[in-house]
């Protein structure tokens, strides 16, 4: 009787584990195996040739969705939609466009104090868009070859956030937060290398102006053998964010040599002195520190305003995911209505704006006097209402650690 073997790589029936049989052929074990593998790598290259999926939406429906999230900061809506709408525009512009016209890439900076929602703006811009986003924070960065992460590494995190789906990857948006602090440091070239300032904004600027940069997929230099991964940042749009202390001298000192001309009115007059960074150019940004190339690549500047009580007040109760919105529904879970007089809220913001920390205050302030109450009353099924007065925040307040810091 006629051996049975495998029909693709002819061991002997004896010489395998298992032989499958079909109508008129035979499979042995090992080629099983290695017939699913291809199958897996052939599904894993369909998957990266599959066109992520994108909805461009107008500047103005962008700005609603994010009236939903973010509080004022009209201006800035304004204008980072108007600069990702026609990112996303410019994407789909045709290669065979036949006038030539180049829509070239509009990178974005905004400058605001700490704790004004920058970050937040960019990630529910990109969280609208649905594509990939990634913080990056500059101040880790340094120039390649020292101590600190490439500024490839940026880009690492991007992947990851795109399942390292690399055609998805290079159309996401990279949040550059902190990129004041890698300003010049001192107007005079220095004897020693500016390995954190000025050379990672050299590193950067190819990196924002469109490049092919090979990424190490699992970052850093911990892992010397990984393949790297080629990811084209031509489509990537960066929006870099700081807090620029001290431009508004900058600002200031620029309004008032500016010549006056012949208008009637002094423009002094209709300068609002209390919130200057409203003015800020890119002459300003040129003035503290950054490079003229490097602001060449971020040519839409944009500003945050300060966050007033009113504001503070909105962000704490307004917004979809509003932090009493967050407590109500935690307390509701265990039975327990919480809510917030009048009072109560006044009082949170007012030491926000006591602590000076911006919007990102008022969470810590919010635990500080919850956190008691979010302790107990799960053990305690007597209580089913908790109000949160001026009263109950203030002596909740005073046991916490704040107090001790204020204190000092
Ligand atoms: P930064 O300007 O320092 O990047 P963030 O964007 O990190 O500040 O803001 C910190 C937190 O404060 C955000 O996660 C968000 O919850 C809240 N926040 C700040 N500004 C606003 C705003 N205008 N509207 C709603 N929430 C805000």
């Amino acid at each position: 009787m006629a051996q049975t073997t495998c029909s693709f790589c002819g061991r002997n029936k004896k010489d395998v584990d298992l032989m499958v049989s079909g109508i008129s052929a035979h499979i042995c074990n090992f080629c099983i195996d290695q017939a699913y593998q291809i199958l897996g790598e052939e599904d894993k290259t369909k998957k990266q040739v599959k066109k992520p999926k994108f909805k461009l939406r107008k500047p103005k429906e962008l700005t609603e969705y994010l009236d939903q999230y973010v509080i004022g900061q009209q201006e800035a809506k304004k204008i980072l939609t108007v600069a990702v709408y026609n990112h996303y525009k410019r994407l789909g512009q045709k290669e065979t466009d036949e006038d030539e016209i180049k829509i070239e890439k509009s990178n974005i900076i905004m400058v605001g104090d700490t704790g004004t929602g920058k970050t937040y703006l960019a990630k529910t811009l990109a969280k609208i868009l649905e594509v990939p986003f990634c913080i990056a924070d500059a101040t880790v960065l340094t120039e390649a070859g020292y101590v600190g992460e490439d500024v490839e590494s940026i880009l690492t995190r991007l992947l990851q956030s795109a399942d390292y789906n690399v055609e998805s990857a290079e159309r996401g948006i990279v949040y550059i937060d902190e990129l004041d602090k890698i300003a010049r440091k001192s107007d005079n070239p220095s004897i020693t290398r500016d390995v954190s300032g000025e050379g990672v904004q050299q590193a950067l600027l190819k990196l924002l102006e469109g490049t092919v940069v090979n990424v190490p997929p699992q970052g850093g230099r911990k892992h010397p053998d990984q393949k790297m991964i080629a990811v084209n940042t031509d489509n990537i749009l960066f929006i870099c964010g700081g807090a620029f202390d001290g431009i508004t001298r900058h600002i200031a000192s620029r309004l008032n040599t500016q010549p006056m001309g012949f208008s009637k009115k002094s423009e002094t007059e209709l300068i609002d002195r209390n919130n200057l960074l409203q003015y800020v150019t890119s002459q300003d940004l040129k003035s503290f520190g950054l490079i003229p190339e490097l602001i060449g690549r971020l040519p839409v500047v944009t500003h945050l305003d300060p966050l007033d009580r009113e504001t503070l007040k909105k962000i704490l109760t307004e917004p979809k995911n509003a932090l009493t919105k967050q407590y109500i529904k935690l307390l509701a879970m265990e039975d327990v209505e919480l809510s917030f007089e009048e009072d109560g809220i006044d009082f949170i913001v007012e030491k926000a704006v006591e602590f000076n920390l911006g919007a990102r205050g008022l969470r810590s302030i919010c635990e500080a006097i919850i956190t008691d109450a979010m302790y107990e009353l799960p053990s305690d099924d007597s209580v089913k209402e908790l109000v949160i007065d001026g009263d109950y925040a203030r002596s909740q307040f005073d046991k916490s650690k704040f107090k001790k810091l204020q204190v000092a």
